[in-house]
């Protein structure tokens, strides 16, 4: 029996009609790579499954991030996509290294239809609140479509960036000009043509949208507060060699992909900057510089993101290409960062910095002069050395200025669990997660690639599909043992965030404002977000699930 045929075989027992709705086993909240594996996982194991999604289509964030440039920042290879079927890895052929976003929203699609997963995703609904009633042990979910749906496990798949942050600059509301964030980008093409185009950020987004604004616009303006390091991605046709080899046996290549520190196939160097001579460590960065992508942070030496001597040296090495590439001296100095490589998201780009060298780029350092007001066709700055004001006259704004990341979905969705409490109020001052996929008083909430799970830091459809079985084998074990319920307890996710911390403070990310840290959110307490253990976390998952759920509360079905 063809895969296809078994997903369809096994789900139609338990599937639920759109009028069936007020009953149901898991409500799954979002469309994108986590909650489609999560909706085929669930329903494969015989639950009652309805997703929402508030977006027109499914993908989630490769929905929503049509912006010019969006492709995939994860080391090159046909590893960024689902593992879990042999047949999807035989039959799929990615044709980069790093896929554009519209050849990842097709392969959703594929997806998608493949398993048959449509008919149970509801889209255009925005889930509007999410409470669990005590007396039924159910939560109660009620979207913008008027529907109120009663379910036993909530799985929140809300994706780690898509609570967009649209920044508070005095003025926003008056521009009259097309203005959009780059994560919720119009389906529509837009039409730069001619036009004076501004854009505010310059992280992953706006550092993979400008080059390719900067070629269409008449003129471009960017508006950049901290620079960023970026890395050539090394953007090249797939290896077919390297497809060969991983369609001859995917199981062992998925198991090494499951071992790794990033979930790829790639070896994370064992040499320490130290073994080698300066020469030798040079010659390195340069043909890893030359190959692209994030093999000069990994494959070099292991200490690069632990040592700061070691740091320091490749941020230099990459500061001299800046130098290099960029003609105007000055506009050079305003682009060379200054932090840890590597502690922010790094960055992949095409031709990002030659693109300062076009006559129609401008660049704007908002460190020495600060944006004072957007006004209706203008954005005006503070010029620091003349001390006088300058307006940089606009027909677009493109906000390419990031997320309130991993926390911030479900902070927005604020559920409330046990008592009424909410989510927003638990956490107040400090988030805190047991196995980042649980909240203590928060009954059979589970999420995908919550705070203080490998998330952002860890090949994310795989990493999805983990957490979804081990979530699949919860609820299983449940119902094995009469259980209604399941509960992480305040102590176990104490001890988990001190973990979390733990080895984020081995580390230089702790030490750089990123949004990792919550740093980029005015008013966000500092945490980090993400477990840092890489494949270490799924071991524990597994350990958890054998030994019978500790650091769990578990409820039994009957309640009277
Ligand atoms: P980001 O990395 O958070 O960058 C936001 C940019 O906006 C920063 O340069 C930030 O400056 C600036 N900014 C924010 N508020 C501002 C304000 N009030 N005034 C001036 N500048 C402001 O966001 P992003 O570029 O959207 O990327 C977020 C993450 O999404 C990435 O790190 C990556 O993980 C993911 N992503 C992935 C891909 C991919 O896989 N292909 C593509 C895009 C994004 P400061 O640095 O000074 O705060």
């Amino acid at each position: 029996m063809s895969e296809n045929q078994s997903t369809q075989n096994t789900s139609s027992s338990t599937d639920k009609t759109a009028a069936d709705l007020s009953s149901i086993d898991a409500v799954v909240i979002g469309a994108g790579f986590g909650g489609m594996y999560a909706l085929h996982s669930l329903r494969e194991s015989g639950l009652s499954v309805r997703v929402f999604d508030a977006a027109a289509g499914i993908g989630g964030t490769w929905w929503w991030n049509r912006y010019p440039g969006a492709r995939v920042d994860f080391p090159g290879g046909p590893f960024y996509c689902y593992t879990f079927s042999e047949q999807l890895i035989q039959e799929w052929d990615w044709a980069e290294t790093q896929p554009d976003q519209s050849s990842v929203l097709a392969y959703l699609n594929h997806v998608a239809d493949k398993f048959d997963l449509r008919r149970n995703i509801q889209l255009n609904t925005h889930v509007e609140s999410a409470v669990f009633d005590s007396t039924s042990q159910r939560w109660t979910i009620q979207t913008n479509q008027s529907e109120t749906v009663s379910a036993q496990y909530l799985i929140c798949a809300l994706g780690t960036l898509s609570a967009a942050n649209r920044p508070e600059i005095p003025g926003m509301e008056t521009f009259t000009g097309q203005c959009y964030h780059t994560g919720q980008w119009p389906s529509d093409p837009v039409d730069f043509t001619g036009k004076r185009v501004g854009i505010i950020g310059t992280g992953s987004s706006g550092i993979q949208a400008i080059p390719l604004i900067a070629e269409a616009a008449d003129q471009l303006t960017v508006f950049q507060r901290t620079p960023q390091f970026t890395i050539p991605s090394g953007n090249q046709p797939i290896d077919p060699a390297l497809v060969q080899e991983a369609r001859q046996d995917w199981p062992a290549m998925r198991q090494r992909m499951m071992k790794s520190p990033l979930g790829a196939p790639y070896t994370v160097s064992s040499l320490s900057a130290k073994d080698h001579t300066a020469e030798q460590r040079q010659a390195k960065y340069e043909q890893q510089w030359r190959k692209g992508s994030l093999g000069i942070l990994f494959e070099t030496y292991h200490d690069v993101l632990t040592n700061k001597e070691s740091n320091a040296e490749l941020a230099e090495f990459i500061r001299c290409k800046i130098r290099e590439t960029v003609h105007d001296p000055l506009v050079a100095e305003k682009l060379l960062p200054n932090y840890h490589l590597g502690t922010k998201r790094q960055v992949l780009d095409n031709d990002y910095y030659a693109t300062y060298n076009r006559d129609n780029v401008n660049l704007i350092d908002l460190r020495t002069n600060p944006i004072l007001s957007i006004n209706p066709t203008s954005i005006s700055t503070k010029n620091s050395t003349t001390d006088s004001l300058d307006q940089h006259p606009l027909d677009m704004l493109i906000l390419a200025t990031g997320y309130d990341a991993i926390t911030g979905a479900i902070q927005r969705l604020d559920p409330k669990g046990l008592d009424g409490i909410s989510l927003s109020a638990q956490w107040s001052e400090r988030f805190s997660t047991y196995l980042g996929m649980t909240i203590p008083n928060f009954p059979n909430l589970f999420m995908i690639h919550g705070p203080e799970s490998p998330s952002v830091l860890f090949n994310m459809p795989l990493g999805a599909e983990l957490q979804s079985d081990w979530i699949r084998d919860c609820i299983q074990h449940l119902k094995d043992n009469h259980q209604n319920t399941i509960t992480a307890s305040a102590d176990a996710a104490t001890a988990w965030s001190k973990e979390v911390e733990n080895i984020a403070s081995q580390t230089l990310y702790a030490d750089t404002e990123s949004w990792y840290t919550g740093a980029n959110i005015p008013g966000k307490h500092r945490q980090f977000a993400v477990y840092l253990g890489g494949p270490a976390y799924y071991s524990k998952l597994a350990d958890i699930a054998a030994n019978d759920y500790p650091g769990f509360g578990l409820q039994p079905t009957d309640l009277k």
